[in-house]
């Protein structure tokens, strides 16, 4: 059966891919095809959602339609195929306006299973009402009082935490009032209780249908074959048509206007009033506008010498906002423009600043050379290969959608280069720039936002739900009651019912390859130098490494200073906007981080590495960038540091209850892993005092005078080292950058010393166990416990790997989720930090997940599990272990590697551990490893009034030092 028809096939050199379209004449249905030499082969269906309420509907779809089909009648198949395929990447997301089903695996076998599995959930979904219950919301009585259940009820009231999604979506709601873009697409934890699951059907059938599906593909696989079993699976059976649905467009304004808009905050001080300004602009499908935004954005805000941002952090007042540029996630793009921290006589004060800088700009304009800079940026971006957790086809394929899905040309998103010389020539004339500040100015449809801090906002919200349930509770009959007390008990059945799941297709232990993924060769070090040849598409890099081993822990914060301040502080003769501006013009990324990691002995590394990379022609502008930065870092700018530790202070503060999991992870694993107690020190719970102390500091000029030398004195510390530096790059690239590094100056005297290895030696680790409840406000708590166990290398590593797998998919996600209504319960051993962890993120619940903690760990070491529950556990670390990195994070993983002294014989021992586990491993290592007297625990709870399960109350804003 063939029915897609190619329209079109382009080559793409920048990606070394051809790009093919086709579409099916009988429906419609749209198919992009990137071929490619990729290791990895990926695949999306995605559809055009359009809500017109805040109901969550095109959400908890999503969550349904991973929840059984007709195919694939199981509970979870979703679930399920995360543990019966070696998936490199599998995920839903609901955006705005679409929803995408997108996955990716290195093998063929099973890209066609999960293909079949995808194809069938998006459009053959069972869409069960008790799924609908657990899934979306559910009335249940707890304590004989009437409450709300389900997962994305939940999670949801977890994504509000953060005040930037209020803040986004205050101000894009009245921009885009009438169309999609008006509803939460996510949910409003406050509305998700209309929501009825025949409106989740009717939602289903009018939107998941071939006429709107946009298939898209990625790999050394034939587009024909894809399509062949999208017409037998799909299109053979739904081959009416029915018309696209595109997002309307918000409608333009006569004038400006203006609102108040109330976003959550911990304290509501009187310096956290912000103002926003944010304009209507054009179709982000039109590349000429796209880019053009992206250009007013750089040209204003892109460095700390550019017009727009020196004025707000130089106002004197308030700090530029964390929402400032082009949003381009709607159909229609938004500029915001805006200021934070501010009191409230300082609201007016923040908008006669923006708009009085734009006016001065759009007479003054900018230098070209930053438009220059940003151009560069755009072709490095898209050289790189480089992904944080998505597959490269897969990230361009999700930015090609949009554009698809609004009647665009996809082909932008693959080969900007066209749009990009016709900017080349654009940007040449100083007018272009002046008229883009021109025509914002001139834009009506601009909406003010004076921000308020609001203290009460969750409590505020958890009334409303509570009235409303009252209210709901005394109006139920006795029918009503049977009812949800029936709803809750054939749900509970349901959940209970041991799933099926023959029907699923997996790939077995025995199908995967027994030896590890090859690694490269890590070169000798010459001089203190080692050069990798790898494939980076054209991209080098550099990074000189200062081991820090030796630093003392009273260091440790001051460390995590210097690193975070030192790229936003001035080099030599330039102060820190000259500098940013500079390092901007000559590289494309510049970042000084601190990395620690184990050392074969047990002794915690702890490394300051400085990072720079570029195109392939720019290699002098690279390594200048390296050794200017390094040797004339200069740290006599206090009032920048002033306005630098503010900001730092409060996204630490705001962040609280967003970063909540992150505080109890690092809380229940400090006394278990010199890793996690160093991260907790210099981000975690004892952090707080340390930044409350840095804020008061930051308020006089003696405490700022401690600060600047205190952070001379960690530069002294750091360059008192003989760095290692690394070069990668195309051909002999790395090797001619590790020559221009070497004569550079911050490195030509150190090149003949012998590099300091960390000397530090293995620890004695006799910490208590951590006992806490860390606390600030939110709607949500986040669970861990955990406990001390051996490394990588040790004969028990690979069974407590299988065992984390197997806790997680047999016992912690019924538990935790399907019942306890929590986003997600999870289990994980860390083979590097040598440590075991049972946890919960976004969970109603406190003293009963750990109830339930607790019994599945007396479930894992008693109960029984099939083999085929072993098997799946073991493919599940396999596929951590398997997955492919980008040519230059490979040559940085065999690098770790190498200095963790994890060789090919250990990765080998530990492979054929986890292949080879069985059920008696597991319980053996289990109840040698997780013994109750041993656990660690700690919990961020949003709510402190309820029962803490005997964990000690921890105020962390008190601890802030802020009250
Ligand atoms: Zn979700």
């Amino acid at each position: 059966m063939q029915s897609f028809e190619k329209t079109s096939s382009h080559h793409v050199a920048a990606l070394q891919a051809t790009i093919e379209q086709y579409v099916d004449p009988q429906s419609g249905a749209r198919h992009i095809h990137m071929a490619n030499d990729a290791a990895e082969i990926a695949f999306l269906v995605a559809f055009p959602t359009v809500p017109d309420r805040s109901d969550g509907r095109a959400h908890i779809l999503e969550h349904l339609a991973l929840s059984g089909s007709e195919r694939f009648p199981v509970r979870a198949p979703f679930f399920s195929m995360l543990r019966r395929s070696t998936a490199t990447f599998m995920n839903a997301m609901t955006y705005a306006d679409r929803t995408a089903y997108p996955f990716a695996t290195t093998d063929e076998q099973d890209f066609f299973n999960l293909l079949d599995v995808y194809l069938d959930a998006s459009f053959f979904p069972q869409l069960n009402y008790l799924d609908f219950l657990q899934e979306g919301w559910r009335h249940v009585f707890d304590g004989g009082k009437l409450a709300y259940q389900g997962v994305v009820f939940n999670e949801m009231k977890g994504a509000i935490a953060d005040p930037m999604y209020a803040l986004h979506h205050g101000i894009i709601a009245p921009l885009f009032a009438g169309t999609t873009y008006a509803s939460a697409s996510g949910g409003d934890p406050l509305a998700i209780p209309e929501l009825t699951h025949a409106m989740l059907q009717d939602f289903h059938a009018s939107h998941y249908h071939p006429s709107q599906a946009v298939f898209m593909s990625a790999g050394r696989i034939d587009a024909a074959t894809i399509q062949a079993r999208i017409a037998t699976q799909v299109l053979a059976r739904r081959n009416d048509t029915a018309p696209r649905r595109t997002p309307a467009l918000a409608a333009a304004w006569d004038a400006p206007r203006e609102q108040a808009l109330r976003i959550p905050s911990q304290q509501a001080r009187d310096d956290e009033y912000g103002l926003q300004l944010a304009w209507l602009l054009g179709e982000m499908a039109d590349p000429l506008a796209y880019y053009s935004v992206h250009l007013l954005a750089a040209g204003l805000l892109g460095d700390a010498g550019a017009p727009l941002r020196a004025a707000m952090e130089s106002a004197g007042f308030g700090r530029p906002s964390r929402m400032n540029g082009q949003d381009a996630g709607m159909r229609q793009m938004v500029f915001h423009l805006g200021m934070e921290g501010l009191t409230q006589p300082e609201v007016d004060a923040a908008q006669a600043l923006i708009l009085s800088t734009l006016e001065r700009v759009a007479v003054e304009g900018v230098p070209v050379a930053t438009l220059r800079a940003a151009m560069r940026d755009l072709r490095y971006q898209q050289r790189n290969t480089e992904s944080s957790g998505t597959p490269f086809a897969l990230r361009r394929m999700l930015q090609a959608l949009p554009l698809s899905l609004y009647g665009g040309d996809v082909m932008h998103a693959f080969d900007n280069e066209a749009t990009l010389a016709a900017l080349d020539a654009r940007i040449a004339d100083p007018g272009f720039f002046k008229g883009l500040v021109r025509a914002l100015l001139d834009n009506p449809t601009r909406l003010t936002s004076r921000v308020i801090p609001d203290a009460d906002y969750f409590t505020a919200r958890a009334a409303t739900e509570t009235a409303r349930l009252a209210a709901q509770d005394a109006a139920l009959s006795d029918a009503d009651r049977a009812r949800i007390t029936q709803d809750s008990a054939d749900l509970a059945a349901h959940q209970a019912l041991p799933t099926d799941k023959t029907l699923l297709p997996r790939i077995l232990p025995g199908d995967v390859s027994a030896q590890p993924r090859p690694v490269p060769t890590v070169p000798a070090l010459a001089g203190n130098a080692l050069q990798f040849t790898v494939a980076s598409n054209g991209i080098s890099y550099a990074r000189a490494v200062y081991d820090l081993s030796h630093s003392a822990p009273a260091d440790w914060p001051w460390l995590d200073l210097y690193v975070d301040l030192l790229p936003d502080l001035g080099v030599g003769d330039r102060d820190f906007a000259a500098a940013d501006a500079w390092r901007q013009v000559l590289v494309p990324s510049f970042r000084v981080g601190l990395d620690t990691t184990l050392a074969p002995n047990g002794s915690l590394r702890i490394e300051v590495g400085f990072s720079a990379s570029g195109l392939r022609e720019e290699h002098a502008a690279i390594a200048e960038v390296l050794s200017t930065s390094i040797l004339d870092a200069r740290f006599d700018e206090t009032e920048r540091m002033a306005f630098l530790i503010e900001r730092l202070v409060q996204n630490k503060l705001s962040g609280l209850a967003k970063a909540g999991r992150d505080y109890a992870l690092l809380a229940a694993g400090a006394p278990l892993s010199p890793l996690r107690d160093f991260q907790n020190r210099i981000t975690g719970t004892p952090s707080l005092p340390f930044y409350g102390a840095l804020k008061k500091l930051a308020q006089t000029p003696e405490g700022l005078a401690h600060v600047a030398a205190r952070l001379a004195a960690m530069h002294a510390l750091v360059t008192a080292v003989v760095p290692t530096r690394m070069t990668a790059g195309a051909g002999d690239d790395g090797a001619t950058l590790a020559q221009m590094l070497a004569a550079a100056p911050a490195f030509a005297a150190a090149s003949a010393a012998a590099p300091v290895v960390g000397a530090s030696e293995a620890p004695a680790r006799a910490m208590a166990a951590a006992n806490l409840a860390l606390h600030a406000t939110g709607q949500v708590n986040h669970c861990v416990i955990a406990w001390p166990a051996p490394r990588v290398g040790h004969p028990d590593a690979p069974a407590l790997a299988v065992a984390a797998e197997l806790m997680g998919a047999a016992l912690l996600h019924q538990a935790l989720r399907e019942k306890g209504g929590a986003y997600g319960g999870f289990a994980s051993y860390s083979s590097e930090g040598g440590m075991f962890s049972m946890s919960t993120f976004r969970d109603p619940r406190l003293a009963a997940t750990y109830a339930d903690f607790a019994a599945a760990l007396h479930a894992i070491a008693h109960d029984d599990f099939s083999d085929e529950q072993v098997e799946e556990a073991i493919i599940s670390v396999i596929k951590g272990l398997d997955k492919p990195l980008s040519p230059y994070g490979d040559a940085i993983t065999a690098w770790q590697l190498q200095r963790r002294g994890i060789t090919m014989e250990v990765r080998q021992q530990f492979r054929t551990g986890v292949l080879t586990c069985t059920l008696a491993r597991i319980r053996e290592a289990v109840t040698t490893w997780l013994t109750p007297g041993a656990a660690s625990r700690a919990a961020f709870v949003g709510d402190a009034s309820g029962d803490l399960d005997g964990l000690a109350l921890v105020d962390l804003v008190a601890l802030a030092g802020q009250e």
